[in-house]
C-alpha cells in the first residue's frame, strides 16, 4: 500500500487479494529456497536496472524489479499512476544473475576430475560472462558505503528512484485514512500504516545519504585488473545533498497532513528529520569522505567542502536575517549536538569501534572500519565550525527580532561554550 498504492489499484486495501497476497507469498518462499541452496543476499543486483525501465510494463514483465530474487528489493516504488503496470510486475522474481549463480555453483563439468580443475572453468565463467547482464556480487558489510547494494532499493540511481517515490507518497498519504478505515474500526490501522509510512519515508532518505561518501566496491580476481574502489563523482555526492536539503531538512509537511493528526495527535516528522541529519553527520560517513579524499582526489567531495555545504544548508548564509522555525532549532540542535560528539566522543567507543569496549571480532574491511577519531582531521573541523556557528550566533541574538528567536541564538552560543570548554572544567 505506502510503497505502491498509487500506480497499483489492488494495494489499496489492508485486505490485498489473495491472488496478488499469493504472489508476493511465493516469492518470499523462493527467496528462502535460494538460501537453502547457499545464495547469499545480492544488494547490489536491482542496481543493474535503470530507474526509468522500473516504469516499462515491458521490461518489468519479463524481469520484475531487481536483477535476483536475493535482494532485498521488494516492491517497485518508481512505477507511477498510468504507467499499466501488473499487479504481479511490482513485485521481485527469479532472475537473471539466479541462473547465473546456479549453474556456476551446481553445473557439472565433466571434463573436471576434482574440484580444483574446475577452477579455471569457473574463472572463466565469470571473467567472460554471456548473461543478459553482467552479473555482479558485494558482500553485504558493504552495504551503507556502496550506495548500489543497499536494501529495501531498486534502480540504479538513488536520487532519481526516490524522487519517483515520493511522487507516489505524496499520493498516497492523502489516501491513507481512507484505505485503512472500514465503519465501526478504530484508528489502530491507521496508525499502524502511518507509522510504517515514516519507516519507508527513512528508508528512502537513507538510500541518498548513501551516496555521499559513497565508494562502489567490485570485488575482483587478479585477472579482472584493478579499480576494486571507486568513488561516486562528487557531483553526483553534491546533487544528493541538495536532495535531501530540499525533501528532508525542510520540513516535509505534506508528510503529517491535518486529516491525520486530527485522528492520531502530533505527528513527530521532526524526529525523522532529525535522524537524517544525524546519519549525514556520522562519523563513519564522515571518515570515508575523508579517506575518498586520499584515495581519489579527482572524484572526491572534500570533507570540508561536504561540512561547509551541510552547514549552510541547516544554519542558511550567516547575515541572511533568515529566522528559523520551530523545527528547524531543532536540526540546529541536533547540528550542535553531533559536532559534540565528536569533539568529545562518548566514553564508550562511537559506531563499529567494537561493541563496549571488547575488541573487534573481525577486522573490517576498508570504508568500513572506524577511524581514530581523535588523531583524524574531524575535531579540529568540528570545533572550527562550531566557532563560526557561535559567532553567527551571537550576531543572531544581537539581531533577533522576537523573544523565542533571541533565545534559541543565546542557547545555541551556551551549548557551543559547554562543548567547546567541556575539557577545561
Ligand atoms: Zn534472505
Amino acid at each position: 500500500m505506502i510503497e505502491t498504492g498509487a500506480a497499483n489499484p489492488m494495494a489499496r486495501t489492508l485486505d490485498i487479494p489473495e491472488e496478488l497476497m499469493g504472489e508476493t507469498m511465493r516469492q518470499v518462499i523462493a527467496h528462502e529456497i535460494g538460501h537453502a541452496l547457499g545464495l547469499q543476499h545480492n544488494m547490489v543486483a536491482s542496481s543493474m536496472f535503470p530507474v526509468d525501465s522500473l516504469r516499462s510494463p515491458t521490461f518489468t514483465s519479463k524481469y520484475g524489479v531487481s536483477a535476483t530474487i536475493m535482494d532485498y528489493a521488494r516492491q517497485n516504488y518508481v512505477a507511477q499512476p498510468g504507467d499499466n503496470l501488473k499487479p504481479k510486475d511490482f513485485i521481485r522474481r527469479v532472475g537473471p544473475f539466479d541462473d547465473f549463480a546456479i549453474n556456476w555453483g551446481y553445473r557439472t563439468i565433466p571434463s573436471a576430475k576434482t574440484a580444483d580443475d574446475e577452477r579455471a572453468t569457473l574463472n572463466n565463467w565469470l571473467v567472460h560472462q554471456t548473461g543478459a547482464m553482467p552479473y555482479r556480487y558485494v558482500p553485504q558489510q558493504y552495504g551503507g558505503v556502496d550506495p548500489r547494494s543497499q536494501t529495501e532499493d531498486v534502480g540504479d540511481d538513488p536520487v532519481k528512484a526516490t524522487d519517483y517515490a515520493l511522487k507516489n507518497m505524496r499520493k498516497v498519504v492523502p489516501q491513507l485514512v481512507s484505505w485503512t478505515t472500514r465503519a465501526g474500526d478504530d484508528y489502530a490501522d491507521l496508525g499502524e500504516i502511518y507509522d510504517e509510512t515514516l519507516g519507508m519515508w527513512g528508508l528512502y532518505m537513507g538510500h541518498v545519504t548513501t551516496v555521499i561518501g559513497g565508494v562502489n566496491v567490485d570485488l575482483k580476481s587478479s585477472d579482472q585488473g584493478a579499480n576494486v574502489y571507486r568513488v561516486v563523482p562528487k557531483a553526483k555526492q553534491k546533487a544528493a545533498l541538495a536532495f535531501l536539503n530540499a525533501n528532508a531538512l525542510t520540513t516535509p509537511a505534506w508528510l503529517a497532513p491535518t486529516d491525520i493528526e486530527s485522528r492520531l495527535g502530533p505527528l513527530n516528522i521532526g524526529a525523522r528529520q532529525a535522524n537524517v541529519l544525524t546519519s549525514l553527520l556520522g562519523v563513519p560517513r564522515l571518515n570515508r569522505l575523508a579517506e575518498s579524499e586520499q584515495v581519489d582526489p579527482a572524484n572526491a567531495y572534500p570533507l570540508a567542502e561536504f561540512l561547509a555545504d551541510l552547514k549552510t544548508d541547516v544554519w542558511a548564509t550567516p547575515g541572511s536575517g533568515t529566522v528559523p522555525d520551530a523545527n528547524r532549532r531543532m536540526l540546529q540542535r541536533v547540528y550542535v549536538e553531533r559536532l559534540a560528539a565528536i569533539v568529545n566522543p562518548p566514553a564508550s567507543p562511537v559506531a563499529g569501534a567494537g561493541f563496549g569496549g571488547a575488541p573487534p571480532q573481525f577486522t573490517l574491511p576498508p570504508f568500513v572500519a572506524p577511524p581514530n577519531l581523535a588523531r583524524s582531521d574531524l575535531p579540529a573541523l568540528a570545533r572550527a565550525q562550531l566557532r563560526q556557528i557561535r559567532d553567527d550566533a551571537r550576531r543572531g541574538a544581537s539581531s533577533a527580532k522576537n523573544a523565542t528567536t533571541r533565545a534559541h541564538w543565546l542557547d545555541i552560543v551556551d551549548r557551543v561554550d559547554d562543548v567547546l570548554e567541556a575539557k577545561r572544567r
